[in-house]
């Protein structure tokens, strides 16, 4: 076949008999294109499959003909049913809500992971492990379209490590992380954004407390581009696993919407980083968020994730403290600074981590700072501006180029001018009052 030639790829899942309706109760399980075979009882079943009651009356399996070659696809369900004595029921055991923590400080975790329970090829344990080797304080747990690992992280989280349970929505127009769901709580994904029931299903993750992530808005695989808008979202993932240039195309967007946020006085829309590892060598914590909590606690930390306390760090070895200074106060990440608005504000950001790295200063206007870390990859770098002259100022770490040089912003050229991104804060923004 042609390169570019769709081959055969069929999702499949199951309904019991209480019926298929959208985000009805009779969700029973998906593995996606992961398996051709699943079982379901009431003790136990495969994973991305829920055990409980196998009661009489129609069941629906769900095929999901994610890709289909030109040739078509040929396909065939077998069934078996087994009857016999029901074993015990099954009892979940879900994460404590909270783990030891530190009171208010900086806390590290990847939100968005994958395991046996959809795509990926580890066990919760493997990466629970990964998570804690990787310096990590939280963990969530967000397996495509099902619910079914939420009951068997309990014994993996600890006082070490906080796990938050959720769900990757997998629609056929984008992806989206539904963060901070109440353990078993399950988020349908059957819909795309032609149709209307997005808002629908962004309102029930709100409800449950929780956030709306677009995941990956740029991935270019098959139905991973996010066509859902960014209303109703709480945060966008802008940067997933390694760093390549679907990451840029995020940060740019990214970075053009906060000042129509901050014209039109909507909140404005954090940016998260996250590995999605599914499988080895997938680096788990590559990135992850480095976010100001009250807490180590499921509420703390989803509520500093939507506030943008937070930024994205490539590993636990790169460390930032950015600032702004102004009137004789001084703010942080995703805070904001009310001073009069030509009174000279000092930004300031701490690096270690980085070496070679190259720090950018990015306002409203574009890059206005840029400056060179020692070879050491540790500094601090400082730059004094106005509220009149930016309305918000971030700042991004960056690699060398691969020959070694920096890299230069306001410049154009046929390749990438930066090298990979080390890490990347939320805005701090300024607001200028007169007279
Ligand atoms: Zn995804
Ligand atoms: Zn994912």
């Amino acid at each position: 076949m042609p390169a570019g030639t769709p081959g055969n790829s069929c999702d499949i899942g199951i309904f019991d008999e209480r019926g298929t309706d959208l985000g009805g109760p009779g969700f029973r399980g998906w593995s996606g294109g992961f398996r051709t075979s699943f079982a379901i009882s009431r003790t136990e079943a495969t994973p991305g499959y829920l055990p409980g009651p196998v009661n009489a009356g129609r069941w629906h399996v769900v095929l999901g003909p994610y890709q289909v070659a030109p040739q078509g696809l040929d396909y065939q369900v077998q069934v078996t049913v087994r009857f016999g004595t029901p074993g015990p029921d099954f009892k979940p055991d879900y994460p404590a809500g909270r783990a030891r923590g530190r009171g208010r400080a900086w806390y590290r975790g990847d939100c968005h992971l994958h395991t046996v329970y959809s795509d990926g090829r580890r066990l919760p344990a493997e990466v629970a492990a990964g998570a804690r080797a990787a310096g990590l304080d939280f963990m969530v747990s967000t397996d495509h379209n099902t619910s079914s690992s939420h009951g068997v992280w309990g014994p993996l989280a600890g006082p070490d490590l906080l796990i938050i349970t959720g769900e990757e929505v997998t629609t056929r127009n984008g992806h989206w992380l539904a963060l901070g769901l109440p353990p078993g709580t399950w988020i349908d994904w059957r819909y795309r954004s032609r149709d209307d029931a997005y808002p629908r299903f962004a309102r029930q993750v709100h409800g449950h407390g929780g956030l709306v992530v677009p995941a990956h808005p740029f991935c270019p695989y098959i139905a991973c581009q996010w066509k859902f808008g960014y209303q109703g979202a709480d945060a966008v993932e802008v940067w997933n696993g390694p760093w390549t240039y679907d990451d840029e195309s995020a940060v740019d967007s990214w970075d053009a919407r906060l000042g129509e946020d901050l014209r039109s006085g909507r909140p404005w829309l954090p940016a998260l980083g996250n590995s999605d590892a599914h499988s080895v060598p997938q680096v788990i914590g590559l990135p992850h968020n480095v976010v100001r909590a009250d807490d180590l606690s499921r509420d703390a930390i989803i509520g500093g994730l939507r506030s943008g306390r937070s930024w994205i760090a490539e590993s636990a070895g790169v460390q930032v403290d950015f600032t702004a200074t102004g009137a004789g106060r001084q703010v942080g990440i995703g805070e904001s600074l009310t001073v009069p608005a030509d009174a000279p504000v000092d930004v300031r950001l701490v690096v270690s981590g980085v070496p070679g790295g190259t720090v950018r200063f990015i306002t409203d206007e574009g890059q206005l700072h840029q400056e060179s870390l020692p070879a050491a990859g540790t500094g601090a770098v400082t730059w004094r501006t106005t509220a009149s002259l930016a309305a918000y100022v971030r700042a991004e770490v960056r690699h060398p180029l691969p020959d070694g040089t920096p890299g230069a912003g306001n410049t154009m050229g046929t390749t990438l001018p930066w090298g990979p991104m080390a890490a990347l804060t939320n805005p701090i923004l300024l607001r200028g009052t007169t007279g």
